[in-house]
């Protein structure tokens, strides 16, 4: 039997797709930091495995584009080469 599609599939995890991480093509994840109040949350997406970066956003979509544009930085104990 072949699969039918319905039109109506998957409507959430089309368009934020967490790409591997640009340096040790590690998993990456969304981390949220929860300031004391008064301050607006923090989102990051993180590789697992060597901490690259995409900076801290406002939101999660801001955070997975920078992640996505393969330009993430390092944290700054990260040691090169
Ligand atoms: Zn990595």
């Amino acid at each position: 039997m072949m699969q039918s599609k319905h039109g109506t599939g998957d409507t959430m995890s089309d368009s934020k797709k967490i790409l591997p991480c640009p340096f040790c093509n590690g998993k990456a994840e969304i981390y949220m930091h929860y300031p004391p109040f008064g301050r607006r949350v923090r989102i990051t997406v993180r590789c697992t495995q060597c901490r690259a970066n995409s900076g801290e956003w406002g939101m999660i979509d801001k955070a997975i584009e920078a992640w996505n544009r393969r330009v993430p930085v390092k944290d700054e104990y990260e040691v090169y080469g």
